[in-house]
């Protein structure tokens, strides 16, 4: 079956037909570790992690790539932001630590964060620090076909007058960019919006050796040098927030596309803003959140994955604490269900043709979640139901698989006398011990002792793992 793809270059849905037949060149811009990802971030990550197992899903080969941003990324987001500072030194001397230490300690919160999302791991996550070569040789082959020239004698910038097509996929023109400009320009630019390729600061924290002087990249570099070293010069989607699209996805298609000569992207996957109380999330409004906040309210971080689901990417994910609420008391639902059914071997074909059907429209998830629940009470067999929605779930990511194996409560009661044992042991009071083992089966809990500790497996019911 077709997919059907919103392209943000179009400005259109199009048939999604890769570069080569069965396999898929996927690029998400990455984090800038310098602070925990919001929960606005991470539902466009789930998004990406969506499509990408949506595409999976229909039999294509993925090999995605996702950045990880630890240099560049200056704190004014706007307009000509050469000016602003890297937003990895400002979190290096707030916390008094090397910006490698806070590079390593976010991406590492980013990560425990996906997984706790069930997204899935992209195939390689480069580090910009790591890529300075690379990103040295884009610019020199763009200094040699004439795009770029010094403003003043720190910056070494882009000319986007020289690119043809600039304003191509967020549909700006210069003219009225220029109209536009609320900040002080960069002295030297020709245009306010010529982008830094090049910062030559030896003082900054972090700086490598260039034909430039010594410096760092500018932040838009990197996810051309990166993509394009993985991924080759033509990347079939590239994913990102809609504030990615102007000016950070138009520069990057100005600079890959001047050195290479080739379309960048084929197809620009945008996703929308996530909004709290329906306001822009900021720290100063007191409605910014992290996913450690909803699971320190007990929330389970699948239920804010099955929350992002119930919108279409393309419209803001209003977060609310009651939205959430809804969304974990469905998916308790819709594990209890399944958790209760054995499964079969076949499916329900109408069900799941229904189910591709809208995955494969531009990504319709609340959609696929409607046909999820038709689904469920349908008068079809349990067991048919159950093998669906397995399936199902190597999109949706739901973990109902490991749900009906795993997730059974073990009681206090049966806790703590395995403490009490354990304490025994410790003593060596190993006759008491073993009594306390037979209260623990009498309570239908079997223990085994394994290298990691004790490990208790219930008696007469569904095996575990
Ligand atoms: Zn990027």
């Amino acid at each position: 079956m077709k997919i059907k793809l919103y392209n943000t270059l179009s400005k259109k849905k199009e048939i999604f037909k890769p570069l080569k037949a069965d396999y898929v060149r996927f690029y998400d811009c990455g984090p800038t570790v310098y602070w925990y990802a919001h929960i606005g971030n991470m539902w466009r990550y789930v998004i990406s992690d969506l499509l990408r197992r949506a595409l999976e899903y229909n039999g294509y080969k993925v090999k995605q790539v996702m950045n990880i941003t630890d240099v560049g990324h200056l704190t004014e987001d706007d307009l000509a932001a050469d000016t602003g500072t890297d937003k990895m030194e400002v979190a290096a001397k707030r916390e008094k630590k090397t910006p490698e230490q806070i590079a390593n300690f976010y991406t590492k919160a980013f990560f425990r964060d996906t997984e706790r999302l069930n997204i899935v791991h992209p195939h390689v996550v480069p580090k910009a620090t790591k890529h300075i070569k690379e990103m040295i040789e884009l610019i020199k082959a763009l200094e040699k076909k004439g795009y770029t020239y010094w403003a003043g004698d720190k910056y070494f910038v882009y000319d986007i007058s020289k690119f043809k097509n600039y304003g191509k996929l967020s549909g700006k023109n210069l003219e009225e960019l220029k109209a536009g400009v609320r900040l002080e320009p960069v002295p030297g630019k020709k245009n306010p919006f010529d982008f830094a390729l090049w910062i030559k600061d030896p003082k900054h924290l972090m700086h490598w050796d260039s034909p430039w002087g010594a410096g760092y990249p500018g932040w838009h570099l990197e996810c051309s040098a990166m993509s394009m070293k993985y991924l080759g010069p033509s990347l079939d989607i590239h994913t990102g927030g809609e504030d990615n699209i102007f000016p950070h996805h138009e520069n990057e298609i100005a600079q890959s596309e001047a050195a290479t000569g080739k379309k960048f992207v084929r197809y620009w996957v945008h996703i929308r803003h996530n909004l709290v109380n329906g306001a822009k999330m900021s720290k100063s409004k007191g409605n910014f959140y992290i996913l450690q906040d909803l699971i320190d309210k007990d929330y389970d971080p699948l239920a804010f994955r099955y929350l992002c689901l119930t919108v279409h990417y393309r419209k803001n994910l209003n977060f609310t604490w009651k939205s959430l609420e809804s969304a974990q008391k469905a998916l308790n639902k819709l594990r209890q269900q399944v958790a209760g059914w054995k499964t079969g071997k076949k499916g329900v074909p109408e069900f799941e043709k229904k189910f591709l059907e809208a995955i494969n429209n531009d990504l319709d998830m609340p959609r696929a979640l409607a046909v999820v629940w038709d689904l469920v009470k349908s008068k079809y067999p349990d067991s048919a139901k159950k093998a669906s929605l397995l399936k199902f779930d190597q999109v949706l990511g739901f973990r109902l698989a490991a749900q009906t194996k795993v997730k059974i409560k073990i009681p206090t009661e049966v806790n703590q006398l395995v403490e009490k044992r354990e304490e025994l042991r410790k003593e060596g009071k190993w006759q008491e011990a073993d009594k306390v083992r037979q209260q623990i089966k009498k309570l239908d809990w079997q223990i085994e002792d394994t290298a990691k500790g004790p490990k208790l497996r219930p008696v007469h019911r569904i095996k575990r793992d």
